[in-house]
């Protein structure tokens, strides 16, 4: 995951079901995009709102895709390299090829989609408060974005400026499902939404219920049919959070799979569940996401009791048989895929004992639940990347205690896994024999293990 896809003809003005109007006088540049009928390209009309000198590309495939550019005084706009020299004009118009991203491998798009990147096609200036960006697209034919919707097209907010954004164009399926005060905004292609919509739906409600409501507004989530199929027995076989121009959640699946089997998946779960947390240190990340979707599924009661603590005590173990292992402060300059088990499990290690520490204790916060909830009413959507201490200092001011500042800075400076993840499963009643797990319902921890899966 990361802090994180159309020439000219009869068009029709893109507007959004139900869009929550917005009244406040738009600033900013204003970009109309016409999408051409056969997805080829686009034609931006750029109307800026103060003097600007430059517009970049986002990446050098926009470089590549440019095809013309010309000033509002008709001259031809020169291309310096990364730039295009726009001082001295009002506005502009420019035309891009919109070629489909070149990581097709995974994913099966249908030949009516357009899949890009926006830092394939959108030039922008360096330093700017915000774009506002209308499309028009030929008859029946939708746009997906992640950006902020206004009452005439998006937003594109200040964070993240990568241009990762994936903006679909073409024959989508969109559904709103509304989630308390916000909604999440769904777009299939190739995929049958009657099947994922309600697995989309039950995944977001479990998140919604840690605390009470979606960790972030109007997240784009996108589910595209995944092109190698027999790897995965549940149907989803990827996902991944780009958190760049907004939020966005993307999912490949097995197109055939319905939606009971996508929901003993626990990807969706895992997803959904980054979101509570703002885009940090990678195996907080990943491993506050690891112990959640065991959480959630326990709750929503797809694992028994006994199921969670199987999954939970095999990864740990998995985890802790890495061979060598860095101390969890230098995780990162390890390679990715050796210490795979390593991030996603030393994180979710370290949020059990916290879970279990701000329940066993008196007073203070009750739970790793109540915490996040305090954690997203102060600081979500972040609009910056956080730093591991960053993350843990907040946690303690919301907590008023040092509780998970001392447990992080001992994670730190353990050597992998550190050793009593087992003392505490051996206290919350997990047993392990002949490579059976079971439940001791007389363990002094016993009960708290039973709070936390308690089914919701
Ligand atoms: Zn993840």
């Amino acid at each position: 995951m990361g802090w994180t896809a159309s020439a000219l003809c009869a068009v029709a003005v893109f507007t959004a079901p139900g869009v929550d109007a917005n009244d406040t006088p738009v600033e900013g540049h204003r970009y109309e995009v016409t999408i051409d009928a056969d997805l080829d390209s686009a034609t931006i009309e750029v109307t800026f709102d103060h003097d600007v000198r430059y517009l970049y590309a986002g990446s050098r495939a926009a470089i590549a895709n440019l095809e013309s550019a010309i000033g509002c005084s008709g001259a031809t706009i020169e291309r310096r390299g990364w730039r295009l020299v726009v001082a001295g004009e009002s506005c502009m118009t420019y035309r891009s090829r919109l070629p489909d991203r070149d990581s097709r491998r995974r994913v099966a798009i249908p030949d009516d989609v357009r899949w890009t990147t926006s830092d394939q096609w959108l030039w922008k200036p360096r330093r700017t408060r915000e774009l506002n960006v209308g499309f028009s697209m030929p008859d029946g034919l939708e746009v997906s974005v992640p950006w902020q919707r206004t009452a005439d097209g998006f937003r594109i907010p200040r964070i993240g400026s990568s241009g990762s954004a994936v903006t679909l164009f073409g024959d989508l399926s969109k559904i709103r499902i509304p989630i308390g005060d916000t909604a999440v905004r769904l777009t299939g292609a190739g995929v049958d939404m009657t099947e994922v919509e309600p697995w989309i739906r039950r995944a977001v409600t479990d998140v919604a219920l840690v605390y009470g409501r979606f960790p972030v507004p109007e997240p784009q989530v996108v589910v595209l049919p995944a092109r190698s199929s027999g790897r995965s027995s549940h149907g989803v076989y990827f996902g991944h959070v780009i958190r760049d121009e907004g939020t966005a959640i993307q999912f490949y699946i097995d197109p055939s799979k319905t939606t009971a089997e996508m929901n003993t998946d626990w990807t969706a779960a895992h997803e959904f569940s980054h979101l509570m947390l703002p885009y940090t240190t990678r195996w907080v990340s990943e491993g506050f996401a690891s112990y959640y979707q065991n959480v959630l599924l326990a709750r929503r009661g797809e694992y028994s009791e006994t199921e969670v603590w199987r999954r939970l005590t095999n990864s740990f173990a998995k985890a802790g048989a890495i061979r060598n292992p860095p101390k969890l402060a230098n995780l990162g300059d390890r390679p990715f895929w050796e210490m795979r088990m390593l991030i996603y499990w030393s994180g979710a290690a370290l949020a059990l004992m916290a879970d279990v520490e701000l329940r066993s204790r008196p007073g203070g916060v009750a739970s790793l639940d109540d915490l996040l909830d305090g954690l997203q009413r102060c600081c979500l959507p972040a609009r910056t990347s956080w730093s591991g201490a960053m993350l843990f200092e907040r946690f303690d001011e919301i907590d008023d205690s040092d509780v998970m500042t001392s447990l992080f800075e001992r994670f730190l400076a353990s050597d992998g896994m550190p050793a009593d993840v087992d003392d505490l499963l051996g206290r919350l009643g997990v047993r392990r024999s002949a490579g059976q797990v079971w439940f001791d319902e007389s363990a002094p921890l016993a009960g708290i293990g039973r709070t936390i899966m308690a089914k919701r």
